[in-house]
């Protein structure tokens, strides 16, 4: 455990986010709604918006395991090593869905900065086959497998955090099946 910052993490994806920020300083949108600039490129608004959320989640699901916690690392991206050294102590259930919200902004981190790449090496919930692509109209990860319908004939989508809940799930399964 601990620091993996060479590695695809929640902490580098935040770094990553946070540093494009300071690069690009912006404190006004351009027009008159926010909108992307290039494919990829956040306003600068919705990035700092996206951090502070995604700080302020990580803080509360800290404090709600561990009241003593005390106050948040001055750099963002050190707010997932400040998560795990609060709560060492946290039982089964809390780990799994502090896990599981380290790894949904991992992702989030990720399409928020254009990078789409992350969706795919996720199984689908629904028909197990590696088909799913992003779609950033729907905010959603959608099957392209045509077997893999609704009741209604609907291609399925699903969110990040349901994403996110298998890949813990699967992750917590297959370490107890190693040991
Ligand atoms: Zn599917």
């Amino acid at each position: 455990m601990g620091a993996q910052h060479n590695q695809d993490t929640a902490t580098s994806r935040m770094r990553l986010l946070h540093n494009e920020f300071l690069q690009h300083p912006r404190t006004a949108p351009d027009g008159p709604r926010a909108r992307t600039v290039t494919a990829g490129t956040p306003v600068n608004l919705a990035v700092v918006d996206h951090i502070a959320a995604a700080v302020t989640e990580v803080a509360e699901h800290t404090r709600s395991v561990n009241p003593d916690a005390g106050p948040l690392p001055p750099d963002v991206a050190d707010v997932y090593d400040w998560y795990r050294q609060h709560t060492a102590h946290a039982d089964d259930i809390q780990r799994q869905r502090g896990e599981t919200i380290v790894y949904r902004q991992r992702l989030e981190h990720a399409i928020a900065m254009g990078d789409d790449s992350v969706i795919p090496p996720h199984r689908c919930p629904g028909c197990n086959t590696f088909s799913l692509r992003w779609r950033r109209e729907l905010q959603r990860a959608l099957c392209t497998n045509r077997r893999c319908l609704t009741r209604h004939g609907m291609s399925r989508t699903w969110t990040l955090a349901r994403l996110a809940y298998e890949h813990v799930a699967v992750e917590k399964m297959s370490r107890e099946c190693a040991t």
